[in-house]
């Protein structure tokens, strides 16, 4: 993970013990939001740049940055970290973003410590990445219950709301040749609704699943509704059909 994290820009140290992945070690913000840069660059990495150019009264340019974009990420790697952060704001810790009024298609990571000295989101559309941290130059709890979603992510949707105004909403470009599909973590084939644990995965076209999970075809899992049987599901009477 430490050398991913490197590729993708982030200078800081890492400490390379397992408890990195809960995200532990401490990163600074411009790092993390070009890391996220990456993946909603479909694996393309762009040094982030200060000063685009400088020019003189006369607008002679003096000095021009140059971009450096270096591909470090497969576009299918991007797009399925892409496809996990998505449902981050469809139904996961970010999803209030919705609520705030930002409807159109993003991805994003909500970040909270244990204190609540420090609040992030970090979120990107195609084309666009900001991140938000809310915190103290000294460490002090920013106050109870400040959560990534509620100190940050409100500013997160304010700022990317002014910078995507007027553009229509983007979907993310799904590379060609790849398909998505939801699988069963468990026998890796297409979920049921009873699965207890599903990821979105991508494939190469013609390498997808095509079978249902056969282990978890009994009751749905809790919380989750009894899918509904369309007249088309089976051609047995409706008193024999199966009931998940
Ligand atoms: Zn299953």
């Amino acid at each position: 993970m430490t050398s991913y994290a490197k590729r993708m820009g982030i200078k800081s140290r890492l400490l390379p013990d397992l408890s990195l992945a809960l995200g532990t070690s401490e990163v600074n913000l411009l790092e993390l939001t070009s890391a996220y840069g990456v993946f909603a660059n479909q694996g393309v990495r762009v040094a982030p740049i200060y000063i685009l150019s400088v020019e003189d009264k006369n607008g002679k340019v003096l000095e021009q940055s140059r971009t450096v974009a270096e591909e470090v990420l497969s576009p299918e790697t991007a797009l399925t970290m892409t496809s996990m952060m998505e449902s981050v704001l469809e139904n996961g810790t970010a999803a209030s973003a919705r609520a705030l009024g930002f409807t159109a298609p993003a991805a994003g990571k909500t970040g909270t410590t244990d204190d609540y000295t420090d609040a992030w989101f970090v979120g990107y559309v195609p084309g666009a990445v900001t991140g938000v941290w809310v915190g103290f130059d000294r460490k002090q709890k920013i106050g109870p219950g400040m959560t990534g979603a509620a100190a940050a992510l409100p500013i997160w949707v304010d700022v990317m709301l002014a910078a995507t105004k007027g553009r229509p909403a983007q979907d993310f470009p799904v590379p060609s040749g790849v398909v998505s599909r939801l699988i069963c973590v468990e026998t890796g084939l297409l979920a049921n609704p009873a699965c207890p644990s599903t990821e979105i995965e991508l494939f190469r076209e013609g390498s997808e699943p095509t079978g249902y999970c056969n282990v978890h075809t009994g009751t749905a899992k809790p919380q989750q509704e009894t899918p509904d049987f369309h007249e088309t599901d089976t051609e047995a009477p409706a008193d024999e059909r199966l009931r998940l």
